[in-house]
């Protein structure tokens, strides 16, 4: 069984994040998101808000998705849960140097887990999580960016 992880902060997860682990899953028998937990980065929802937001948002796929809060390495924790990729999104070219640099730094780490870009669905090419935090601060409307239990979650936490 292939298995590949797709780390971040998914804080929300969005549509952007979406399109591209419904790309990974046509790759993979399985695919395990990573809820990254930074001891210095600040977010806005606690991992396991993070871990709902997710199991509701990917529903449909759940037989095959897991997801798992990781607070070590991202190659430490593929390794332990039997993953032989990982799973990163490009948006555009600015993604690029960071994701060159990151992708390397893995493979210094441990060259046996290495890593795939899947290109987002153009639509979603400027869509962040920090872009749709700052949206929702000034009350826009976020239905666009992110799936309905989002946008209400991100209402409540914001009240
Ligand atoms: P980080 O914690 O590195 O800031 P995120 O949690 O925002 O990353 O995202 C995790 C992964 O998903 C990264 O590879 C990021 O490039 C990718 N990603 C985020 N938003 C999008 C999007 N709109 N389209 C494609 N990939 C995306």
């Amino acid at each position: 069984m292939k298995i590949a992880v797709y780390p971040g902060s998914f804080d929300p997860i969005t549509f952007g994040h979406i399109d591209i682990a419904t790309r990974a899953l046509k790759v993979f028998d399985k695919l395990i998101i990573l809820i990254n937990v930074h001891p210095t980065k600040h977010a806005l929802f606690t991992a396991e808000e993070r871990v709902e937001m997710v199991k509701a948002t990917m529903a449909d796929y759940l037989d095959r998705l897991d997801i798992v809060v990781a607070e070590d390495l991202t190659v430490s924790v593929a390794k332990k849960l039997g993953a032989t990729h990982m799973i990163r999104g490009l948006r555009a070219v600015t993604d690029f140097e960071y994701e060159f640099q990151l992708t390397h730094a893995n493979r210094v780490l441990d060259n046996e887990i290495d890593s795939i870009y899947f290109m987002t669905d153009n639509k979603y090419s400027f869509l962040s999580s920090a872009l749709v935090k700052e949206i929702a601060l000034f009350k826009g409307d976020l239905t666009k960016f992110v799936p309905e239990y989002v946008v209400e979650k991100m209402k409540e936490k914001l009240k």
